[in-house]
């Protein structure tokens, strides 16, 4: 893409009102447009960071078997009013009516939904196990939505559920959906330590919380120094030794990037999902559901990865693999080979399948267009310049580190090579 086209502008001014480092350099860097507290337009970089992850995740899951549905935001009170938490979701839960005084809520999660669908599908113990998921927008109405895209009142997730015969199995749903969110975590660049947490509004009898370390977090841990047993507080009440080894915990400041439960038959038995044994007897299914916040994944690996110029973003998920500036030159001549040599090198790395982020504004000065480089935080940095021309070459850099190559223009065939290695070498 060029970007003297790109829909949005970047911005050098710090945006008032916003204190996480993530929700700044996304304002600053035009990946977002603020309409209220707690909802946001994602512009054209921040939707590619968001479709990045999604097709991330959506690839693992296919991987092992997980179908996709996609369910509606807009639901029923009944459903809600089966389970019981039409009274007991509190006031985050948003009610509506519609113009014939129907009752509706606005889908802050998908377990009444997901059950409705499953207790018109599963019959028999043969199409057990069954894990679904889906991308959809949740709506909550958050007391104190904060942080740019930590705490949405609007967001998408990433959100599936797991229908086992019985206990054993459903230990086993869970145990490979907590692999898939492992691998996934890792190929984001996200290090997730699994917590024991409170299983809350959901109910259930086991929840595991994915936490990432970072200083500007606001849930809290407590994690053992020595065997690395990891415990959400409210689980942990007061004990201040860890209950495997007895070593002293230490409290480390968190955000929470994924939350897995153990639903039981919480569900299954409110909304009447059975399957028959192979004797004909009949038993509620056991369920588990699994999610990531993708918005708040997003903003979490920039509240990791940044520097006082801008963000770094990981490799699999940035908007772009290259960002190819071309400068300028007061040699009219000049300025036309850096153009056409730039132009060129646009066209083949699109042909090679690399996505390039081009920036070829002609008013702009080269340390304007470097600044805004280094604010988006695209991988690896190509510059056409008369300096590298004179070497018949382009300089390239990779965000987030000091040194400089000058590469012969003729040894870019090359090119994957750079943008093929991991981020850390
Ligand atoms: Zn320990």
């Amino acid at each position: 893409m060029k970007q003297s086209q790109l829909f949005t502008k970047t911005t050098k001014e710090t945006p008032r009102g916003a204190t996480f480092i993530s929700h700044q350099l996304f304002l600053r860097g035009g990946f977002i447009f603020r309409h209220a507290s707690g909802i946001y337009t994602l512009l054209p970089l921040g939707l590619m960071v968001l479709r990045k992850i999604e097709n991330l995740i959506r690839k693992e899951f296919e991987e092992i078997g997980i179908q996709e549905v996609r369910m509606s935001i807009l639901h029923p009170a009944e459903l809600w009013k089966k389970t019981g938490r039409w009274d007991t979701a509190g006031k985050e839960l948003w009610k509506i009516k519609s113009r014939n005084e129907e009752d509706l809520v606005l889908a802050m999660t998908h377990e009444e939904t997901i059950s409705a669908i499953a207790a018109n599908t599963v019959r028999s113990e043969n199409e057990l196990p069954m894990i679904v998921n889906q991308f959809q927008t949740k709506i909550r109405d958050e007391e104190r939505p904060r942080g740019g895209l930590l705490r949405l009142r609007e967001f998408i997730m990433q959100d599936a559920y797991s229908f086992d015969k019985d206990e054993e199995n459903l230990d086993k749903s869970f145990k490979k959906m907590v692999e898939v969110y492992n691998k996934i975590f890792k190929r984001i660049e996200l290090i997730a330590i699994p917590v024991k947490a409170s299983t809350g509004l959901m109910g259930g009898s086991d929840s595991y919380e994915f936490m990432v370390l970072a200083e500007s977090g606001e849930d809290r841990i407590a994690i053992c120094p020595k065997c690395n047993f990891a415990a959400n507080l409210e689980v942990l009440k007061n004990a201040e030794k860890c209950p495997q080894c007895g070593t002293e915990m230490k409290i480390k400041r968190t955000i929470e990037v994924a939350h897995a439960f153990k639903l039981g038959t919480k569900y299954s038995k409110a909304m009447n999902i059975l399957y028959e044994d192979k004797k004909g007897k009949k038993h509620f299914v056991q369920m588990g559901c699994y999610g990531i916040g993708l918005e708040r994944a997003m903003a979490t690996i920039v509240e990791i990865y940044h520097d006082e110029k801008g963000i770094i973003w990981p490799k699999e998920i940035a908007p772009f693999d290259v960002h190819l500036l071309s400068l300028g030159s007061k040699n009219e001549a000049i300025k036309e080979k850096i153009q056409m040599t730039s132009e060129k090198l646009y066209q083949e790395l699109q042909e090679v399948k690399i996505e390039v982020l081009y920036d070829d504004r002609k008013e702009k000065s080269a340390g304007e267009k470097f600044a805004d480089a280094d604010l988006i935080g695209i991988p690896l940095r190509i510059v056409v310049s008369e300096k590298t021309l004179k070497e018949d070459s382009v300089e390239i850099k990779k965000r987030g580190e000091k040194e400089i190559q000058l590469i012969k223009l003729s040894d870019l065939k090359n090119l994957s090579d750079f943008i093929s290695s991991p981020a850390s070498d």
